[in-house]
């Protein structure tokens, strides 16, 4: 449910509004606008009534959000949600760029790649110390020493740096470390990784699972804004289809679907959605036709010898040239590509 409050609201009858609503056991997001505070009530449904406030004075009307999900939808927040990590904006017009190998293998090549993207136009850096891998025989990550190669590729290059939380039980570590906190495909379910998440007030990216619907998705989003952190990045980053020339199909058409319901940013990873170099330069293309608010781009400088991911990801090379037609693209329909 929606309290849109008239504009003479006082701040004591924004609080008496809180007060009644977590006196029946709910939870209150205010949002203020420029003209209008909103106050957004979520909890069980059962103790929702709008009458309760719909008598008030300071109150203009009552509206029910019927999807769902309620903080992230488009109802209870008109306008998009820009979300600002170290002066890089993603949201809001341009199309953000987050580049970088899938994981982190040592520091000097992390300060090689994040100086070589941020050239490219790049404004975040990215790379997995954590890794959610099919076979508990792979590399699994560096962990910690991977996320110090992180912040030294930060300090080198002045780029905020994302990286993917796989277990709540390393979220103090992650979140000391990274700018932005990376939920993957396979825990876009995770609800208590979720939850932990969503206790936390830094920027999250929220990947589609690789079954998963777009509801199920927002759904999982709604779990992290429940929490109070409504900086959330969706991304879009392939499905599981029958189609097996690539790794995953690419829903192009989620991007235009959401930005019709949620009001958060949306940015795709056609890395993950190709499996293969030569298929990124047009899948992010139709991301940015599509309205993508970012692009996710797995880059290492030997792709040959990358430890995970190596046939999907782009030398710095082939991505600085990739940027350069990109930029054109996004150009055409009225965007700004990266911070270049
Ligand atoms: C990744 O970004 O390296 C990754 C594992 O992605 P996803 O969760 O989309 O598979
Ligand atoms: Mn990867």
């Amino acid at each position: 449910m929606i309290i849109v409050l008239r504009s003479a609201a006082s701040e004591a009858d924004l609080a008496l509004i809180e007060e009644k609503i977590r006196d029946r056991g709910l939870s209150a997001h205010v949002s203020r606008g420029v003209e209008r505070t909103i106050v957004g009530v979520v909890g069980d449904e059962r103790h929702i009534d709008p009458e309760a406030f719909e008598g008030l004075d300071c109150v203009e009307k009552v509206l029910r959000i019927l999807s769902p999900y309620k903080l992230v939808s488009r109802d209870f927040k008109k306008d998009d949600t820009v979300i600002d990590v170290l002066g890089q904006r993603v949201g809001g017009g341009s199309v953000a760029l987050f580049a970088g190998p899938c994981s982190v293998e040592g520091k000097e090549m992390m300060v090689e790649i994040g100086r070589r993207v941020k050239e490219a136009g790049a404004g975040f850096l990215r790379g997995g110390a954590y890794k959610p891998r099919t076979s508990p025989y792979a590399f699994q990550g560096m962990g910690e020493e991977g996320l110090e190669c992180l912040a030294a590729a930060r300090e080198a290059t002045g780029l905020p740096v994302a990286t993917e939380l796989m277990d709540p039980r390393d979220i103090e570590v992650v979140a000391r470390y990274a700018d932005v906190i990376q939920i993957g495909a396979r825990n876009m379910q995770n609800f208590r990784l979720l939850a932990e998440v969503g206790k936390l007030r830094k920027p999250v990216i929220l990947k589609r699972g690789m079954s998963a619907t777009i509801v199920e998705w927002l759904m999982s989003a709604e779990y992290i804004a429940s929490q109070g952190n409504q900086e959330i990045i969706l991304c879009e980053r392939g499905i599981r289809t029958y189609e097996t020339a690539t790794r995953n199909t690419f829903d192009v058409s989620a991007i235009p679907v959401l930005r019709t319901l949620t009001h958060l940013p949306i940015i795709a990873d056609p890395s993950h959605a190709a499996g293969k170099a030569s298929l990124v330069e047009p899948l992010s293309a139709a991301a940015i036709a599509a309205g993508a608010d970012g692009l996710m781009i797995e880059v290492h400088n030997q792709p040959e010898k990358a430890l995970s991911d190596g046939p999907q990801s782009l030398r710095p090379a082939a991505f600085a040239a990739m940027t350069e037609r990109l930029s054109r693209v996004a150009a055409a329909v009225g965007r700004r590509l990266g911070s270049s």
